[in-house]
């Protein structure tokens, strides 16, 4: 994980949030007045220039309190001296230089790091005089931008990369598997985290994460690279209550958004249940790939058909995980936790693969040969053309006549022949159609 590191520190409300949303490509949903609430999660991946780099903001290490803003910010900065190649100081053009700012570039100043003074809240095109006050603060350049307008993110920036070591990697790692691991209470989650991250595993990492205490873990397994997102909830967790509250919805459906696949854990004795169903709908409403884990294998009464059963219920319960892969395991024994790892590794390559636009074509037409597309009032559905246009999950773009004459049994079915002739297992495709004449 050598990717370079850029720390985004500063006082409350000077736009640290809405600059970090910036730059790692998030919409910035303007909140007049409204501190802290676009903070949703505080370290991710960004890229300019074809060069990727890690973004950390500071300022949702934990949420300020009143009284010990100093000692918070000091901290951070002194987080961010030590995590980061770049520092992005960041100050408020609309309030001017306080006392705090002077605070903080005084730790700064201290640090060997490359410290890039932002100037926020520049929101005209044309840079206010007023700006050139912040040179007190003897960090160098400043660099006006408008974090809510967009304004002057380009060239900070370009700015920013040109600071990056040359030991670090910038370029695209696609081989970094991110997974969630998610289900109801109680069904084996931290234990099959503490399982994955006992000792054998090298833990190189743990990311912080969100103002709530997230950390995302990042390790390595035979050759792969994997993050384990959001394991803090998890690994320290105390009781059941605390998990309840604490790895709540809206904390799954966060990691859910960040994971490329997400180990759906089932609790073995309970069998599937309603709430897994919900679980796994988010998961599938993302477009997440997913592997479901019956967990507890070790203490589930079974004959030799019982997995079949066990199966059988899993797929009625949630039709739309079709293809998603089934593994039994025991978090406690460790039972198959390596079988799991291939399957996510096997399920990540189809969550990731490219097909080449001239066999996909072949695999559309003979289909269409196969099985005649429908009509309507004579007229007859006609396929044109077919090109991915993405990946994770693999995205379709197919070309036709008329959507009124696309039934929803057809294009199933044509998903379906490129799920198969490709072998896209255990990842959802989405096919869009468009027409043309
Ligand atoms: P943080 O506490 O430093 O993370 O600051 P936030 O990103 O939460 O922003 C604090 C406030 O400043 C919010 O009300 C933002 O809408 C506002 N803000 C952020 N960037 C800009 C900007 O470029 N221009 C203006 N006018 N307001 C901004
Ligand atoms: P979480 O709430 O999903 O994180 O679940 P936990 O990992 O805390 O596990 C809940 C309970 O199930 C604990 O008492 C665990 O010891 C137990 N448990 C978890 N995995 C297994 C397993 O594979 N086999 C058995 N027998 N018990 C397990």
């Amino acid at each position: 994980m050598d990717r370079p590191v850029v720390s985004i520190v500063g006082r409350p409300n000077v736009g640290k949030s809405t600059l970090f949303n910036r730059i790692v490509g998030r919409r910035v949903a303007i909140t007049e007045n409204n501190p802290g609430v676009t903070r949703d999660r505080i370290y991710e991946e960004a890229e300019w220039l074809n060069k990727y780099f890690t973004v950390i903001d500071t300022g949702g290490l934990e949420p300020f309190s009143e009284d010990k803003i100093l000692s918070q910010i000091r901290r951070q900065a002194e987080i961010a001296i030590e995590m980061s190649d770049v520092i992005l100081f960041v100050v408020d053009g609309l309030s001017g230089v306080t006392a705090t700012d002077r605070d903080i570039s005084n730790i700064l100043r201290k640090s060997k790091k490359e410290v890039i003074l932002v100037c926020n809240k520049i929101d005209t095109p044309k840079t206010p005089d007023d700006i050139y006050e912040f040179y007190e603060l003897g960090i160098g350049e400043i660099i006006p931008v408008s974090a809510a307008q967009g304004l002057g993110i380009g060239d900070l920036l370009d700015e920013v990369v040109k600071y990056f070591p040359q030991n670090k990697n910038t370029e695209e790692n696609e081989n970094i598997i991110k997974v969630a691991v998610i289900g109801k209470p109680n069904a084996g989650k931290s234990s099959l985290i503490n399982n994955i991250l006992g000792e054998e595993r090298v833990i190189v990492t743990d990311i912080p994460g969100t103002t709530r205490d997230a950390i995302d873990t990042y390790f390595t397994y035979g050759d792969n690279e994997f993050i384990l997102i959001d394991t803090a909830g998890l690994r320290r967790k105390r009781s059941i209550s605390e998990e309840v509250e604490r790895y709540s919805v809206v904390r799954t459906l966060s990691a859910i958004e960040r994971a490329d696949i997400c180990i759906l854990v089932i609790d073995g004795e309970d069998g599937i249940t309603e709430q897994d169903a919900k679980i796994a709908g988010y998961a599938y409403e993302k477009g997440k790939a997913c592997v479901i884990a019956v967990n507890k294998w070790d203490i589930v009464e079974k004959e030799d058909r019982t997995y079949l059963e066990y199966e059988r219920d899993i797929k009625n319960t949630l039709p739309f995980m079709m293809f998603s892969p089934i593994i039994f395991i025991s978090a406690k024994t460790g039972k198959r936790v390596n079988k799991l790892f291939e399957i996510i590794k096997s399920v990540y390559s189809s969550y990731t693969k490219r097909v080449t636009t001239g066999v996909l074509n072949d695999i559309v037409n003979e289909a269409v040969i196969l099985n005649q597309p429908p009509t309507d009032k004579g007229r007859r559905l006609k396929v044109f053309y077919a090109t991915q246009i993405g990946i994770k999950p693999p995205k379709f773009l197919i070309f036709i006549n008329d959507k009124k004459l696309m039934h929803f049994s057809y294009a199933r079915y044509l998903e379906n022949q490129i799920r198969n002739n490709f072998g896209f297992e255990g990842t959802p495709l989405q096919v869009e159609f468009r027409e043309r004449e």
